[in-house]
């Protein structure tokens, strides 16, 4: 892991996490294709992504880097604790892990039964923050699928409607909110949830890399909401030329490809503190109108393969170009 986390004042953070290898690719593997260049002071890092076979190199600069060693709560107590104390005061946060299907998205944010990722991390977080106080937590499950929203709490994946109420705040219409008291009560809404994920639309068994994921938890007192924690397994961006995607497959990739750019074209506009933000250009981003800018807070992990170059690159590239200031 890199340094201290730094109490950046930048709306986004972009920081990097590359897998360790799986057994099967050990023995191919000589080295991984990224790996930490420079630490600067003030935390940030450049990283070097390198081609085991042409030696083709590229550095970008970023907010921090996580190598294969780091454990899913030295990416927590760095990243994502630091944000959970905001939303009890009325500030929403986003946390996004983003890249190539395969390249830990799921793992990071779900994590495992033993190892559990950043969602479990967080709603145990911010449940041990309500003990003894006045506060509620509740939870709510969505995906996001060739831009329409589908509740994964509610049992016929009921399609959400997105829409701006009359004093032009954003409203999830038809969105279940679940009370969650404890992490038994958490595992067993979140597991139906994920089950969900897995077959929802196309009845195959990979959907859940062709959509995004969104994990909301927010806090309440009072029956007053005051702030949200979103946790966002995106889908993954895939790279056309290269996974030779043909018919519905392309299609959904075309959307996610889409929906993915305005995502960064959102954290960049914010990072350079535009006034206008292109919250409109997608379904993932209009969602996250009140979540992303004011006084959120937002941390974008890429996550890598570490056997990718090519796929590094591209999710890399983008994952910069939203960080570009
Ligand atoms: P994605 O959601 O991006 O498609 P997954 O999270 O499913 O990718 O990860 C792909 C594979 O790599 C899975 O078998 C997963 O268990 C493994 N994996 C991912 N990250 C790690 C990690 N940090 N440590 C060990 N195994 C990991
Ligand atoms: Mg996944």
């Amino acid at each position: 892991a890199s340094g201290p986390n730094p109490t950046s004042s930048q709306p986004v953070r972009v920081v990097l996490r590359v897998r360790p290898f799986l057994p099967s690719e050990v023995s191919s593997a000589a080295a991984p294709c990224v790996g930490l260049l420079v630490s600067h002071p003030g935390g940030e890092v450049t990283v070097q992504l390198k081609d085991q076979h042409t030696s083709r190199n590229e550095c970008y600069k970023l907010d921090s880097f996580f190598g294969q060693e780091t454990r899913v709560c030295e990416i927590f107590d760095q990243e994502v604790s630091t944000v959970i104390p905001g939303i009890f005061e009325g500030a929403n946060a986003t946390v996004f892990a983003y890249g190539a299907t395969g390249s830990g998205k799921t793992y990071t944010m779900q994590g495992t039964e033993d190892l559990p990722g950043l969602i479990p991390l967080a709603v145990s977080t911010v449940l041990a923050l309500c003990t003894g106080t006045r506060c509620s937590v509740e939870i709510s499950y969505y995906e996001v699928y060739m831009e329409r929203c589908y509740d994964l709490l509610e049992p016929k994946a009921r399609e959400i409607v997105v829409l701006d109420d009359k004093d032009g705040n954003l409203q999830l219409k038809g969105l279940a909110w679940v009370p969650v008291r404890s992490m038994e009560e958490f595992h067993e809404i979140c597991s139906i949830g994920v089950q969900r994920r897995k077959v929802a639309h196309t009845g195959l068994n990979d959907a859940s890399s062709r959509s995004h994921a969104v994990l909301s938890i927010r806090v309440s007192t009072d029956d007053v909401v005051k702030g949200k924690l979103n946790l966002i397994d995106l889908a993954g961006n895939e790279d056309n030329r290269r996974t030779c995607n043909e018919g519905i497959r392309l299609q959904e990739s075309a959307k996610i490809n889409q929906s993915l750019f305005a995502l960064s074209n959102v954290i960049s506009a914010l990072n350079k503190k535009e006034t206008r933000i292109p919250y409109r250009e997608s379904k993932l981003t209009r969602i996250l109108q009140d979540s992303l800018g004011g006084n959120s807070r937002t941390v974008m992990i890429a996550c890598l393969n570490p056997v990718e170059y090519q796929e590094a690159v591209h999710t890399v590239s983008l994952a910069a170009r939203s960080r570009h200031i």
